[in-house]
């Protein structure tokens, strides 16, 4: 039995994580949850899971909680809190659900406390992908990635190993990989064709994700291609790949959830209708594969057509821009990833049009002095500091 800790349970992917613990009782035990603010779920979570310790993140509605939980188990707040559910003594794997870059201090945490990572949370590996993998070779953790690509490349990975399993890369490239190619459906302006057509966009149109249901950041980033340049960097840090043999297709229909080219030109896909669950399961049964009676089962047919396009990297710059930090690395992907969550959360309250969100970004990028190599807490700083005053820029 594995027993977990949810950081960020109350979400989209934490309620799904929470879905196969319910599924899979004799697989699974909670010994940790956290939220926000949203105190009204975490309870009935509570409830239900029986968790030893939770967290909430928002100091005000910790105290609610606490008051109407009567000291039945500990209620933790800010990021001590998180940091206590990250790194409980009971807990042998941390689901990471949290959104943005205020999950990379409980990673790296829970990784020193010698916990197995299921990492939803893409920007620990933007911000901070390097000192994060080094921290899991360290400490021989095994990091499972959630999102559904790089779940797709763990699985073909896998399904490749000599052993038939059980493959930890820990960053280090595959010898027998020649590239990898994430899909993405483009989200919901992929049709748009000129960057005029993007100035009336509102939030409310850009929170319309045509085949995932997720988070509204992670929607918005989806919109912008900012999320797919993301995932380019996780997988650059999660596969050991250079940036040019990481390639991105546009695939409309969310069935192939990436591609993995080995060094004979045979080329691997992981293929189902888009479920997060499946992803969430396998990072959290891992190396074993459990049933999923929940998830409808694939069928080519109902499927239908799989087409495939190049991006438009005029009409959705931010995904050069993610391979532009990427490579530049340094203290460059955690500023782009901080200017996006500033930028994102303008253009949620009304604040920017659209096409600020990359302006913003780019802006910060063009002024960043950037530092090579940097330690864990000037990472840390520059996310604050971005995120308080964004260099005027923002
Ligand atoms: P949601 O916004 O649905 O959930 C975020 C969770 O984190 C909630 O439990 C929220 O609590 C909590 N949270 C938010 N901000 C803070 C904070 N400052 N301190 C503590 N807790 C916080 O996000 P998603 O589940 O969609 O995404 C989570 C991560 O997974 C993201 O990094 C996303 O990019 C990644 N991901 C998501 C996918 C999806 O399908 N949703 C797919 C692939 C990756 P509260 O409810 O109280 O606000
Ligand atoms: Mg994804």
């Amino acid at each position: 039995m594995k027993t977990l800790s949810i950081l960020g349970s109350t979400g989209s992917i934490g309620t799904q994580a929470l879905e196969i613990a319910r599924e899979h009782p004799n697989e699974f035990r909670i010994v940790g949850l956290s939220c926000h603010s949203n105190i009204e779920l975490l309870k009935k979570q509570i409830v239900e899971f029986k968790p030893e310790a939770v967290a909430v993140f928002d100091e005000e509605k910790a105290d609610h909680l606490t008051d109407e939980l009567k000291a039945d188990i500990p209620v933790y707040r800010g990021m001590d809190g998180l940091l206590k559910i990250a790194q409980l003594s009971d807990a042998d794997t941390i689901v990471n659900a949290l959104v943005g870059s205020i999950g990379v201090l409980p990673t790296v945490k829970a990784i020193e406390a010698g916990k197995n990572i299921a990492l939803a949370n893409k920007e620990t590996l933007v911000a901070a992908g390097e000192i994060v993998m080094d921290k899991a070779r360290k400490h021989s953790v095994k990091l499972m990635p959630i999102d559904s690509e790089h779940s797709a490349i763990f699985q073909c990975l896998n399904a490749n190993a000599a052993d038939g399993g059980n493959k930890m890369s820990y960053g280090k490239a595959v010898d027998d990989v020649e590239s990898v190619t994430l899909t993405c459906s483009g989200g919901p302006f992929r049709n748009f064709k000129s960057i005029k057509d993007f100035e009336s966009i509102k939030p409310a149109d850009a929170l319309k994700h045509p085949t995932w249901n997720m988070g509204a950041k992670i929607t918005i980033d989806s919109a912008t291609l900012m999320n797919k340049g993301f995932e380019v960097i996780e997988a650059h840090w999660l596969y050991g790949r250079d940036y040019e043999k990481i390639k991105v297709v546009v695939h409309p229909q969310s069935i192939i959830h990436s591609f993995v080219e080995f060094k004979d030109k045979s080329v691997l896909a992981q293929v189902g209708f888009p479920d997060m669950r499946i992803p969430i399961q396998y990072a959290l049964s891992y190396p074993k594969r459990l049933a999923n009676t929940a998830s409808k089962p694939f069928n080519p047919v109902t499927a239908k057509e799989l087409t495939f396009s190049e991006v438009n990297n005029e009409l959705f710059p931010c995904l050069g821009f993610a391979y532009e930090a990427g490579k530049i690395g340094g203290t460059m992907p955690c500023a782009m990833n901080a200017a996006n969550e500033v930028a994102v959360q303008l253009f949620l309250d009304g604040k920017i049009g659209f096409l600020g969100i990359a302006e913003k970004i780019k802006k910060t990028m063009d002024v960043l002095k950037v530092v090579k190599n940097p330690e864990l807490d000037e990472l840390l700083e520059l996310d604050n500091d971005i995120k308080n005053d964004g260099f005027q820029v923002l």
